[in-house]
């Protein structure tokens, strides 16, 4: 174990878009855990779009990302030394270590960590579709767009670690499952290894009118359900083809996240469709997440659940990884490996 922690942290707020400028590599000295807390070591972080959100300085459902301090985000890693009684060295753990090599934690603290069974799921899962992406997919669609067979359920950012859930349960479910991701990989990908029955290419139709009517293709019997992680275009011409009392998850509004406002075009459906649209943060909802997390893990541990990862090298390529996922260049859930 070195005596050196590694630690990425917010210097500044961005203006606009993020850049390297906002993030420095810093070292620490490594300290020892206490009575009652474990060091970990971390072998892959995860990188979220909701961190973009807490980079700024403003009103929010979080508390912004203090500057001077660690990057906060969810860990994956392994106890390297262990005093508390109910971890030993070596066992597997999730945990919101943050973007640095190692972290000291106390697990009294209700959410700090939790152990997990690598026996058929690969640590790295626990940070994606067995983990708060998963949690995420499964939240929005079964309680907010309640899918039922027979019907058609859209999910924009298609590929990613949401996403990709979203749409693979929808079909289990019996449901048409449309996808809306940019380039052909990326559609070609969620068609023929995930399973969805269309995917729309949002950068092959930049003009909003052949974009609706590529996704009005995609839709004929109209939407039911819609997972919205983008906004902006992708959204409005989702809700021009909901189908009455439709029900709209609210996910995320990655498309705005630099800043810029994202206005919707036509407010009127909501209220010509009788349409219900629910925003939700998955962490509050932490009662539904023992019986996601079990169907979730199944399914990845029987193969019927598939996904992709991106990974980055090295704790000093997370900063340029994270700007990389505001801009698509991730291919399913973005990590940094370790170790
Ligand atoms: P992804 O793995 O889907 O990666 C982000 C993807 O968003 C990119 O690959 C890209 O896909 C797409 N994207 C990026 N910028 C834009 C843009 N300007 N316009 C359109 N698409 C863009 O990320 P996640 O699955 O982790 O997150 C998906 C969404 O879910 C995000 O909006 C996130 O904030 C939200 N979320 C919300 C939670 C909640 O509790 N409400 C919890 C977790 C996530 P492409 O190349 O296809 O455009």
């Amino acid at each position: 174990m070195a005596h050196v922690n590694r630690q990425i942290h917010l210097v500044s707020r961005p203006t606009g878009e993020a850049s390297l400028d906002n993030f420095r590599l810093v070292e620490q000295p490594l300290g020892e855990p206490r009575d009652g807390q474990v060091l970990v070591r971390h072998h892959y972080l995860s990188l979220d779009p909701y961190m973009r959100g807490r980079m700024n300085d403003a009103k929010s459902y979080a508390q912004p990302q203090p500057l001077d301090q660690v990057m906060q985000g969810g860990t994956v890693g392994v106890v390297a030394t262990s005093r508390h009684p109910g971890y030993a060295e070596g066992d597997s753990v999730v945990c919101f270590g943050g973007w640095q090599e190692c972290s000291i934690l106390d697990p009294s603290v209700p959410g700090t960590l939790r152990k997990v069974d690598t026996t058929h799921v690969p640590l790295s899962a626990y940070l994606g579709p067995v983990g708060m992406p998963g949690v995420t997919a499964w939240y929005g669609l079964l309680k907010i767009c309640q899918p039922r067979a027979g019907q058609t359920i859209v999910v924009s950012a298609a590929s990613g670690a949401v996403g990709s859930v979203v749409g693979q349960l929808a079909k289990a479910r019996g449901c048409r499952a449309v996808g809306v991701a940019g380039g052909a990989d990326k559609c070609g990908y969620v068609t023929r290894e995930l399973g969805f029955d269309a995917c729309v290419d949002y950068k092959a139709h930049p003009d909003p009118k052949a974009f609706h009517a590529a996704l009005k293709d995609a839709t004929p019997d109209g939407v039911d359900g819609c997972f919205e992680n983008v906004g902006g275009m992708v959204l409005d011409a989702t809700l021009a083809r909901m189908n009455a009392f439709g029900r709209i998850a609210l996910c995320g509004m990655i498309s705005g996240y630099d800043g810029e406002p994202i206005p919707m075009l036509q407010p009127a459906l909501l209220l010509q469709s009788r349409l219900t649209i629910e925003g939700f943060i998955v962490s509050e909802h932490m009662e539904v997440w023992p019986e996601a997390l079990k169907e979730l893990g199944t399914l990845v541990a029987t193969g019927k659940l598939k996904y992709r990862e991106s990974i980055a090298d090295g704790l000093a390529a997370a900063p340029q990884a994270f700007l990389g996922l505001l801009k698509g260049r991730n291919f399913g859930k973005q990590l940094v490996k370790l170790v």
